[in-house]
């Protein structure tokens, strides 16, 4: 009995729920394959130390004494017998006891290897205080410092070397049902730049949390690492580096690699299988998403992602503000991916509320390391997307000149550089603004444009702020502010929930318009009050469902969803697909008789000559 074949059988049971819904639904009958009898019949045959092996299947000491004495596994654990409450606070106390972040991390990352169901249990039941732990900021760190936190493989490394052999790499991972992949070069990550192979820590990060927010089962979750060097020395020449050491491929030969890798990936795991890209740098990102967002069920993160809950912040912030978006001016320090996804998705949004192309592409202004964005500037360059949003204008370069000059309502920095929000950035927001927004969007932590108690000192309490990582509340005159956190985690997890859910082709713009509207509307009035323009942490997992929910109502109308028959109740339908924390019963499975039917009482007294005449 392979591994895949068990992890096989937990998805066929997620499916004959799925079945019995629709049973109940449609009035449909529905047999059980044979497939899945084959497979549940040898499913116990996983036992002894083998099973506790298993981080998939083991409960650790929560196996109650029948199901040790039945698994073979009796008296390889201590005798107690705990519950997974008990376990829960166990680890709690543990991960509370460390005092630093990549101890939490690495902590963590131990208790996924060993016991996969307490993993996420802890994590959906401590989401605010884990997120950062498992994303960012403190996953930058461990992707940093990955040769040291490095313990075991999880995911696949495909390099350059293996062009030509994709689909046979594939091939070596034994899960059969793989639904979604986050991929990465390693060539931007987060705002750290070139971490190469290590980067690997952002698809396994993306993907834990594809399970514990969006409840998709780790069984159809795939992190890749496409390893095609790394331009960082400080990195390669690193003893402990666990990618290829070699500088980067580029060109013809890494788009070759990138289109062999996404055929790869629908010949082995089918034409519906999502893929995330996921950290690349922006002169590959934006190219590769405009490639394959038509053939392929993909999308990019950076791009989309943050779009999309920038604009949702957008959304909450403009709930304060009383005003359209249209009606706002906006600023974006750095004119990346981040930015420029951003505006095409704030520009689409504005066109949906009436305005042309060129009156939405005129309220938004972008700045770059070298300067502002006008035409003919004496310095940069002006290519790509971001030329989208090119001005006639000045072509100042120091930013607190720029805020002046272009007096914008809205200030978005997402330009990994740390703190250019400084002072007189600040000051001139708030004496321009009534309320201006100011969101400080780069991560991790210390790369954001400014903290949030600089934004809320700065312009004496009146701004509406929003950050990439997480900042504490901040006191400021006696009030208490709460800053928002667009945290990319509020939206991909629901995007791809609903993709997968639906069995979506394509991951269409809309998707992500949709889930920003969403999420702006799941904003309660107490949180607006508090300053939050996104809802508490705690509740990203309803949120999450909700935006599902509704993202696949708009497949269903659309016509873009390939699950057939229709689900009536749409949330309905997303619940029942998702994974559940709770242990599965590995004793054996017996059930009762008639009580005449069920011993050897009721049988007549033997009789030779009866028998023989029978
Ligand atoms: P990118 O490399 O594509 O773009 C960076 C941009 O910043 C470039 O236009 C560059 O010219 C500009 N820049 C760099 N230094 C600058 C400086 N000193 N002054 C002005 N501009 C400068 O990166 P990206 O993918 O766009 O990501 C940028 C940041 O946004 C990262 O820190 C990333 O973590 C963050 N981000 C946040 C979220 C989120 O909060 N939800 C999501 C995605 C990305």
């Amino acid at each position: 009995m392979s591994f895949s074949s068990l992890r096989s059988v937990r998805s066929i049971l997620s499916y004959q729920k799925y079945l019995r819904y629709f049973q109940q639904q449609q009035s449909c009958l529905v047999t059980v394959t044979d497939e899945y009898r084959a497979v549940s019949k040898s499913r116990s045959s996983l036992k002894g130390v083998e099973l506790l092996r298993n981080p998939a299947l083991n409960k650790g000491m929560a196996f109650t004494l029948e199901e040790r004495q039945h698994m073979g596994i009796h008296g390889l654990l201590p005798p107690a017998v705990l519950s997974q409450d008990v376990q829960a606070l166990r680890v709690m106390i543990n991960f509370r006891r460390l005092n630093d972040d990549l101890d939490r991390y690495s902590e963590l990352m131990n208790l996924s290897d060993r016991n996969e169901k307490l993993f996420y249990r802890v994590i959906a039941d401590n989401i605010e205080e884990i997120i950062p732990i498992v994303y960012t900021p403190t996953v930058g760190l461990a992707c940093q410092k990955y040769g040291l936190v490095f313990k075991r493989p999880r995911g696949l490394f495909i390099t350059i070397h293996d062009k030509g052999h994709i689909y046979d790499i594939l091939c070596n991972w034994t899960e059969q049902q793989v639904k979604a992949i986050v991929v990465t070069d390693g060539e931007r990550i987060l705002g750290l730049g070139d971490l190469g192979a290590f980067g690997m820590g952002i698809p396994v990060g993306k993907l834990q949390l594809y399970t514990a927010i969006a409840g998709i089962p780790p069984q159809h979750c795939l992190p890749i690492m496409l390893d095609v060097g790394t331009n960082n020395q400080e990195i390669s020449s690193n003893p402990l580096y666990i990618g290829i050491r070699q500088k980067r491929v580029t060109g013809k030969e890494y788009d070759e690699f990138i289109d062999e890798f996404m055929e790869a990936v629908v010949q082995r795991f089918g034409w519906d299988c999502l893929i995330q890209f996921e950290d690349f740098a922006s002169h590959n990102a934006y190219r590769l998403l405009e490639r394959y967002q038509k053939q392929y069920c993909t999308f990019n993160d950076d791009i989309q992602g943050t779009a999309a809950v920038v604009l949702a912040g957008l959304f909450g912030a403009l709930r304060i503000t009383n005003t359209k978006l249209v009606d706002n001016k906006y600023l974006f320090v750095g004119a990346g991916q981040a930015a420029c996804g951003i505006a095409d998705l704030l520009a689409h949004a504005m066109m949906r509320e009436g305005a042309t192309q060129e009156e939405a592409a005129s309220r938004i202004w972008m700045y770059d390391v070298h300067g502002l964005i006008v035409e003919g500037r004496p310095q940069g360059d002006l290519e790509g997307p971001k030329s989208a949003y090119m001005k006639k204008g000045k072509p100042v370069k120091d930013l607190s000149a720029v805020v002046d000059y272009v007096k914008p309502s809205v200030l978005i920095g997402a330009s990994g550089a740390g703190r250019l929000f400084h002072e007189a950035v600040l000051k001139t927001m708030g004496q321009i603004n009534e309320r201006p927004v100011i969101f400080a969007l780069s991560n991790p932590t210390s790369r954001a444009e400014c903290t949030a108690e600089e934004a809320y000192r700065e312009t004496e309490g009146r701004c509406i702020f929003a950050s990439g990582s997480p900042f504490k509340p901040v006191v400021y005159k006696d009030k208490t502010f709460y800053p928002g956190q667009g945290n990319n985690a509020y939206i991909f997890p629901a995007v791809s929930l609903a993709t997968i859910a639906c069995a979506a082709r394509h991951v269409e713009e809309d998707m992500f318009l949709i889930a920003a509207q969403q999420l702006g509307l799941l904003v309660s009035q107490a949180d607006l009050d508090a300053g939050r323009v996104y809802p508490p942490v705690t509740a990203i997992h309803e949120v999450t469902v909700k935006i599902a929910a509704h993202l696949a109502e708009h497949l269903y109308e659309t016509k873009k969803a390939w699950n057939y028959p229709e689900p009536n109740d749409k949330e309905e339908f997303i619940r029942m697909q998702l994974y559940d924390t709770s242990y599965e019963y590995f004793g054996p499975k017996t059930w009762k008789w008639p009580e005449q039917h069920s011993s050897a009482r009721n049988v007549p007294s033997i009789d030779e000559d009866v028998c023989l005449e029978s």
